[in-house]
This record gives C-alpha cells, structure tokens and sequence, in this order.
C-alpha cells in the first residue's frame, strides 16, 4: 500500500549546490532559448548607453550568440565580477522599485555562462585597452588582453552543451531564428534611437557573403520622441500599420501612454501585432492585452484583433518590475488606472478618429476592380472578415458599367432615383434627426460644396445597397446595410446613456418560444433589458411575450431578436453581467433594425446618410468591424486604367 516515491531513491543529506550548479538552476530561467539569451544581452548593451547593437547568431542560436555594442564599457577589473551570480551595478539592492534599467538582477551573464562557451571581450570608456574572459560550463579562465575600439562583445558559442537536456526542449533552427528576429524586432521598438542589426551567420548563409545574411535592420531614427518612435514603428511593422493607425497621447495619474493604435479595419485574425512597452521594457502583460481588448470591443468582432504598439511611462516606483526572471511581465501598483487608461485613450481616438476606414480597404477594392487576365494576387483584405456574399469582381465591375464617361452631364442619381417602395421603409421613428425622415424631400440639387465632406455627394445607389457618392479627389462607395447598423447602434447607445433607450409598444405582443435556460436568463435581465427598450414578461413555461422593442429598430423580427439578445447573454454566462455587456446586447440589436440590403434610398435619403455618419463616432466601421466604406482616390482610378 505504502509504495515508495519513485522520485526519491534514497534519502540524503541536505547539501548546498555548488555556485555552477546554481547558475544553471538559474539559466533555466532566465535562459529558456536562444531568443531569451538575445534578449538579456542586447538590454546589457542598451544599458550601457549602446547607439548601435550588432547581434550575429547561426543555426537558430543553438552553435552561436553573438551581440556586440558601442556602450560604455566594462572596466577591466569588473570582468570577473559581471560573471559572478547577483552581481550588478544598476542597483545596490536597497530600493528594488527604483529601477531604471532593464537589468537589475545580474543573473543573465553569469546564467549564459554557466550553459555554454561565453567570451566577455570590453573595453571600458576612457581605458587604454580591452580585455577578455572567457567563461566555459561556469568554469572562468584568466583575462586577457584583446583588440577591440570601444563597446563590449559577449559572445556565447554552443547554448546548452553544458545542459544537454535542454536542448532537447529547443525547436527547428528555422522556429529558433524566428524567435530571435521577433525577440529583436520588440526590442528595436522599445529603442528608436538605437539602430540594430541581426544577421544569421551560419554556415550556409556565410557561404553567399561573409557577413551573413541580414534578418533586420533598422538605423538609429533621428528626431524628437514621437517622430523617432513612428519612423521606428513603420520600419518594424510595416508603414502600412502607421499609415492606418491612430496617435495615442494620454495621461492619468502619473502614468502616460503614447504610441499607435490601428484602426478597427486594419484588424488582424490574431494578436500577432499588439506590442506593449512599459518603460521601454517590451512586456507581455495580460492586464495591458485585456484593457485593449476591452477598448475595441464595440468595434470589432470577437474574431478579430486590433493591431498597436501601446508604450507605458511612468515613475519606475509605480510598477514592480521584479516579478519574473526574465522581467517580461511587470506589476502596475494600481493596475486599475493603467487599465482605465489605456481603455479610456484608445475609445477616445476610436471615437474621434473612427469614422475613418483604413487605406488598405481602398486597395482591397482596386483589387477587385483589376481585370481578371492580370491575374494579381488580390491584396489581402486586411480589415474584412470573412465574407461569403462579396460580390466578384466581375459583378462589380458590371454594377459601374452604366457610369460611362459620357453620362456625366446628367448627375447620375437623377437617373438612378427611384421613390422608395413603402413596404420597405422601416420602422415608425419620429426623430426628426434620422436620415430617414429625408426620404420624403424631393432630390436636391448635388451641393458642390458637400464634395469637401469627407464623404462627398451621393451620385447613384447601386443593387440596392451600395451608395457611390463623389468626393473632391475620388469617390466613395457606402455599404449602407452597415452603416446604418453602425448608426443604429450609435443611437441606441447615446439613448441607453441619457434617458433609457426609447420603447415601443408592440400592437399585439410577440409569443416567442425559447429553451428554458434562454428564457430563464432573458428573464433574469428583464430590468436592465427594459432601459435598453426590450420589455418581456414571462409567457408560461418556455415562452416570453414581448411587449415592446427599441422604436430605433422599427418592427423587428421579435423572435430573432430575442433569441441573439440570449446568445449574448449566454456567451457571458452571467445575468448580472449584463449591465457590463450593455453595449454588446445594443450591438446585437442594431442588427435587427438595420436596413438591409435590398432597399432603395432618394438621393436626399443617401445624403443625409452620408452626413449622419460623418458626424457619427466610430462610423467607419460597422458592429463587427468591417468598413462601412471604401474610399477610391482619383489617383487610385487613374491606376485602374492605365493613366499612371
Ligand atoms: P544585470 O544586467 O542584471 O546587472 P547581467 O548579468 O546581465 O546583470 O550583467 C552584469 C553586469 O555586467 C551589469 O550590471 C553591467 O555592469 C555589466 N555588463 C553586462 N553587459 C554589459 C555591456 N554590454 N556593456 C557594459 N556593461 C555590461
Ligand atoms: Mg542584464
């Protein structure tokens, strides 16, 4: 009954481990891969104040690390001693939240040499020549004279060989070099001043040239913060992400966030390019990755990630560092206001910036448009979720046949305008506001000036969904069905805000039929979804009535809504959360009231569609973020056919 442990052979003596055997113990922390040895070597060499780091590494890191700066140096005698465990000059210990540095804890030397053949070649500020140390398995050799101009080079050769069972945790050179390269890439943003070079030096890639192949490169950007910090970002993540993204400035309670958050349609299907600094100090942090999360969910759907690389400064005395070995996760000491601010800045330039779609979603479009015989790989549709019902290419181009060249002495929409059919108008809303109410005008005359709006005039609707309208350099094409969701919801939401979202009585209520836990949790939220204008009682076992529906939504489907009303809920699990989820559950709803595809608007309707989403926050996109527009420069037109 009472086996032995099969861990514990025989019961020994307590012994303390010898010094190299607590480096490695330690190495194992701080030292996991190639990547991890990277990164504690090049924030050495920021550290010491380097302008420029070189890092050269061959077969994934595996059989050679090697990074090499112009910092200050190390003296001579303090070889050893940046070799031995605990030992460091960015702190004497008595204030551990005072750190200003990206090292602190001086393990990272001693841990790299105690799992491989470490070469520690300085040459301090100021002295007269460089030495060098070699550090093997742990095992320290004597120092050395040795030529080097200035900085210092630490070169680790054969990771893990003194580990053997580590290696075997490491993957594909090809996963190894990748890492590296990202583990690079973060670190070149976090210092836009400093310029990096990473290149693979094995065998393979030496042989076409003797410095190896280049995998990054960006230079020391030149410039004030800002600017320095955007050239940087466009180097690394493309300028296609700065091009499509938002400036972040805000402040709070002595923490400050800057930096560049995409917009809602340059979405990624992961969150590959969310970047996180604190300090400098690139960090993953969960706290930081939910807050923007948090921050887009009104605009982009659950699938779908934004992309930003969000910096966090503040007194180092306000976030604990000190957490992890290898300082990539930090501990705010009120995490709610760094939370609130990083959630509070991005919804505010969502907001202000949001009726923006991203450029990328032009060039989508001018995809579509090509001729099928050039055959170009369509650019990817950055910002668009999955969407069976686009329409091809060919069908698009159909749909502007009619624009001939010539036509344009009749303003298209006057031929194109057509009463809209009374069946389709939706809803009974009184607000004298809403685009809607235009509908009875009489189409006006195409107002010049409205051309400088950054939607322009409305020219023609086309298959019943697609507003084209013309702005002062190129044209506009409008999905209405998710504009007028994203109107909708806008409305409803301002109408939750201030006095409850306007109601109305359903002539006869709804029976709707549902699986007991759905109405059971409907039921349960019963208060919180009558301020939002949904009014149910219970109706029997299984059945909700529903008396009254948001009047923004015209006559809904009650049905359909309730029941996605109750997917939402369900999603949460929680009743009483929903007073958390409200605008989720308004999202859901705005679905309902949208006007789908299939109705045709007067020129005066689509115009003041038009307006109403320029003065909308956010209406760039629609509940799931896909662009409620595209944009076409004349100059993107003039590509089409060949003019430029
Ligand atoms: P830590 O960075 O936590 O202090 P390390 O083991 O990484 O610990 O480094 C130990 C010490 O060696 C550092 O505190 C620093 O004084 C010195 N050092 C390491 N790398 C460099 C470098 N590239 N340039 C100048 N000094 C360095
Ligand atoms: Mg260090």
């Amino acid at each position: 009954m009472n086996a032995p442990s099969p861990y514990i052979s025989k019961n020994r003596p307590i012994q303390r481990l010898d010094e190299s055997a607590q480096n490695r113990i330690a190495a194992g922390e701080v030292v996991e891969r190639p990547a991890s040895a990277v990164k504690e070597l090049a924030e050495n060499s920021l550290d010491a104040g380097a302008r420029r780091i070189e890092i050269a590494i061959a077969d994934g890191g595996r059989t050679l690390i090697r990074v090499t700066d112009d910092g200050h140096g190390i003296p001579a005698d303090q070889l050893a001693l940046a070799l031995e465990r605990h030992a460091t000059s960015k702190t004497d210990g008595a204030d551990l939240l005072d750190i200003r540095s990206f090292g602190f804890r001086g393990e990272a030397l001693p841990s790299i040499g105690a799992v491989s053949r470490l070469t520690l070649t300085s040459r301090a500020e100021g002295a007269e020549e460089a030495w060098t140390l070699r550090c093997d398995a742990g095992r320290l050799g004597a120092p050395a004279p040795a030529a080097l101009a200035r900085g210092t080079v630490v070169e680790a050769r054969d990771l893990f060989h003194a580990t053997p069972a580590r290696l075997k945790f490491l993957r594909t050179d090809r996963a190894e070099t990748q890492a590296v390269a990202d583990m690079v890439r973060r670190l070149a943003m976090a210092a836009p001043g400093v310029g990096f070079v990473l290149r693979d030096v094995s065998e393979t890639a030496a042989k076409a040239s003797p410095e190896g192949r280049v995998l990054f490169r960006a230079d020391p950007e030149p410039g004030e913060a800002r600017l320095a910090r955007r050239a940087r970002l466009a180097r690394v993540m493309g300028r296609e992400f700065t091009d499509n993204a938002l400036e972040i400035e805000a402040e709070r309670e002595g923490l400050r966030l800057v930096g560049l958050a995409g917009l809602p349609t340059y979405s990624r299907g992961a969150a590959v390019a969310q970047f996180l600094f604190v300090n400098g100090r690139p960090v993953r942090d969960k706290l930081l990755t939910g807050a923007l999360r948090a921050a887009y969910m009104d605009v982009l759907h659950s699938g779908r990630h934004p992309a930003a690389a969000l910096y966090i400064e503040c007194d180092p005395q306000l976030v604990d560092v000190n957490v992890h070995p290898a300082k990539t996760e930090v501990r705010f000491r009120e995490p709610g206001v760094a939370r609130g601010l990083v959630v509070s800045a991005l919804r505010h330039a969502l907001a202000e910036g949001g009726h923006r779609a991203s450029s990328t979603v032009g060039d989508a479009a001018l995809g579509a448009f090509r001729a099928e015989s050039e055959s170009p790989a369509a650019p990817r549709l950055t910002g668009w979720g999955p969407r069976m019902d686009r329409p091809s290419a060919a069908e698009v181009r159909r749909a502007y046949d009619f624009q001939a060249p010539g036509a344009a002495a009749t303003p298209a929409w006057e031929n194109r305008w057509t009463p809209p059919a009374p069946e389709a108008q939706p809803g009974l809303s009184e607000d004298p506001m809403a685009w809607r109410a235009a509908r009875a005008e009489p189409a006006p005359e195409p107002d010049e000036a409205a051309e400088d709006l950054p939607l322009g005039v409305a020219r023609a609707q086309l298959h019943e969904n697609y507003i084209v309208a013309q702005t002062r350099d190129g044209m506009v094409i409008v999905d209405q069905h998710a504009a007028h969701e994203r109107l909708v919801y806008e409305r409803l939401k301002r109408q939750a805000a201030e006095a409850g979202v306007r109601r109305q009585a359903l002539l006869i209520p709804e029976i709707v039929e549902l699986p007991a836990d759905d109405a059971e949790r409907l039921l349960g939220a019963a208060d919180t979804l009558a301020e939002l204008g949904l009014v149910i009682e219970p109706f029997g076992p299984g059945a909700l009535a529903v008396r009254e529906t948001p009047a923004e939504l015209g006559t809904p489907d009650a049905a359909a809504l309730l029941r996605d009303v109750a997917d939402e809920l369900a999603e949460e699990g929680e009743t009483a959360a929903v007073r958390a989820r409200l605008d989720a559950v308004l999202s859901r709803m705005a679905c309902h009231g949208s006007v789908r595809s299939g109705r045709r608007m007067g020129a005066a309707e689509m115009n003041a569609l038009l307006r109403e989403m320029e003065a909308t926050p956010m209406s760039g996109q629609c509940n799931h973020g896909r662009p409620t527009y595209v944009t076409l420069t004349l100059a993107q037109i003039e590509k089409l056919f060949g003019r430029r």
